[in-house]
Parts: C-alpha cells; sequence; structure tokens
C-alpha cells in the first residue's frame, strides 16, 4: 500500500469518526436523560515536581525535575438512555443523614 492510499483510507476513516461523533451528539441532543448512579471517578494526571534550572547561552530558565501520577477528585454520572458521560469536580454539601456509628446522646438535650 503506498502512502497516498493509505492518507485516503485514514481521511475516509476520519469523515466517517466525525460523522459518527455528530450523530452521537445529536441523540444526546434529543434524548430526555436520566441519570444513573453517580460514582467517584478521579482524574488521572501527570503532576510536574521539583525545579531545576536549565542554561543555554545566557539565558536561563527553570523547568520541573520530573513528572509524576497524581490524581483529582471527581465523579461521574452516565445517562442510562443515551450513554452520555458527564464529569463534576464540585461538590454541594450533603443534607445531614443519620450516623449510625455513633450512638452517644448529644451534650445538651432542648425541649
Ligand atoms: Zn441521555
Amino acid at each position: 500500500m503506498d502512502t497516498k492510499a493509505k492518507r485516503t483510507r485514514r481521511d475516509l476513516l476520519a469523515t466517517e469518526l466525525k460523522q459518527l461523533q455528530e450523530e452521537i451528539s445529536r441523540e444526546e441532543t434529543r434524548c430526555q436523560h436520566e441519570w444513573g448512579e453517580e460514582v467517584y471517578d478521579p482524574e488521572s494526571f501527570r503532576e510536574p515536581y521539583g525545579v531545576k534550572l536549565l542554561k543555554q547561552g545566557s539565558d536561563c530558565w527553570p523547568e520541573p525535575e520530573g513528572y509524576r501520577d497524581a490524581s483529582r477528585a471527581r465523579w461521574s454520572r452516565t445517562c442510562v438512555h443515551c450513554g452520555k458521560k458527564e464529569y463534576t469536580y464540585a461538590q454541594k454539601p450533603a443534607a445531614f443523614v443519620p450516623d449510625f456509628d455513633n450512638h452517644s446522646p448529644p451534650s445538651r438535650h432542648v425541649y
């Protein structure tokens, strides 16, 4: 297979992919989303650490010594109909829920 034919096949697939993504987008827009369970779904990323100074001629600039794996808190939910997945990093304060691990009565009762 020559380079030109490969590129053409690739272009064809890229066009098809774009059309399919647009189709998914239309489905998601039409859907009356019904969200499934919210799950803790931390995001992985590469985090820079340390500082080293690089020098070239009279230029000097800081760069990280390296990168390490890190993650940040994130939650996701998926629509049970169209499969759209949404992410959020934000949390709302939760309502109070009964705490069965703590049996002691409050220190002062007000009746
Ligand atoms: Zn949906």
